[in-house]
């Protein structure tokens, strides 16, 4: 552990732990709708190519899911699948009753429109949240009840830590750091929905440090190493890191060693901050763990149940 984090260490959001408890949660919610509606929830997802970042991840989902006691199966196609051969394999998956959730691992090859593949997963199953009838419900707030936005998991992950350490987010000043569809701008809207005061910045913002300076909740999802300094951060704001970025980190055994950092300097925005999650092992676990929640909310509704509140 390092000095900072030893010195703060009341101050880290432990999202590993978090999404221990999360998943622990998901995994009781999956044994009781086995034994009171026979409903065994069940993830599909489809890997193309060979990427290995993103073949990590499709290990550790199919992993965490069935730890959770979640049927996940893993369809991997060739880098050279077309388009066509994708969305039939999406349209089989949508049209069987035993799927719940698909998930399609993106970065595509670039034979493959990814918004022509998102368009064709039925929203009901979209466990990313990515489908525009579930960007569309979560932007009008349409968020309890069958036809209830599926939430992207990142940013889902990012709201339930926030109100585990702070409570009622209302009338707090909110700043988000980047606006991409998967993070930034459902996060805010999120953020939205809980009565915060939002400011979404991105790279053409004026004076970035002065506006994150204002934040109570800073939400960093900019993908730049380190770029949120200390003296960027209110004292005492709750700062969520949600970067990942692979850099150097040679030692004299391994000189090509890479280590991961997130978007906020962290050892000295701990010193400032009331609160701030780590990168390794804050908001990446929760992500998996609520692509999971995602599941199980998914295969509720698709079978006429109501949803667990995780
Ligand atoms: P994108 O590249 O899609 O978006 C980045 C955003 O940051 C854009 O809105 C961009 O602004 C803004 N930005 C980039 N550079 C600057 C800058 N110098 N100053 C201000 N704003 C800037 O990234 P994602 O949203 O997909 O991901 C962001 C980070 O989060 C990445 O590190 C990614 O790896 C990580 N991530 C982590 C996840 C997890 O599970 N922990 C899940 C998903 C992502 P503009 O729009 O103006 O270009």
């Amino acid at each position: 552990m390092s000095d900072s984090k030893a010195q703060f260490a009341d101050r880290i959001i432990d999202g590993k732990a978090f999404a221990e408890g999360l998943r622990a949660r998901i995994g009781v919610a999956v044994s009781e709708l086995n034994a009171a509606h026979g409903l065994a929830p069940s993830l599909a997802v489809v890997l193309v190519g060979e990427d290995p970042a993103s073949q990590v991840y499709v290990r550790n989902k199919g992993r965490a899911a069935e730890a959770a006691g979640i049927a996940a199966a893993d369809h991997r196609l060739d880098a050279a699948t077309s388009q066509d051969e994708l969305l039939a394999l999406v349209a089989k998956l949508n049209d069987d009753p035993g799927v719940h959730g698909i998930l399609v691992q993106l970065p595509l090859p670039d034979q493959i429109d990814p918004a022509a593949v998102i368009d064709a997963i039925d929203p009901a199953k979209d466990v990313d949240g990515f489908h525009v009838v579930n960007t569309g419900r979560l932007a009008t707030g349409q968020m309890s009840g069958p036809n209830a936005a599926l939430v992207p998991c990142t940013p889902l992950g990012c709201r339930m830590m926030l109100e585990d350490r702070l409570g009622d987010l209302s009338g707090l000043e909110a700043v988000v750091l980047g606006r991409s569809n998967i993070v930034g701008k459902p996060m805010a809207q999120l953020l939205t929905q809980a009565s915060c005061t939002v400011t979404v910045a991105h790279s053409r913002t004026r004076d970035l440090a002065a506006v994150c300076r204002r934040a109570d909740i800073l939400i960093a999802a900019v993908g730049r190493p380190q770029m949120v300094q200390g003296d960027w951060i209110k004292p005492g704001a709750t700062v969520i890191d949600v970067g990942i970025n692979r850099v150097p980190r040679p030692t004299d055994d391994d000189p090509d060693k890479m280590g991961l950092v997130g978007d906020v300097e962290f050892d000295a925005a701990i010193a400032v901050a009331g609160a701030i999650t780590p990168v390794p092992g804050g908001v990446g676990p929760m992500t998996i763990a609520c692509l999971l929640a995602n599941t199980v909310t998914a295969a509720c509704r698709q079978n006429g149940l109501a949803a667990p509140v995780w």
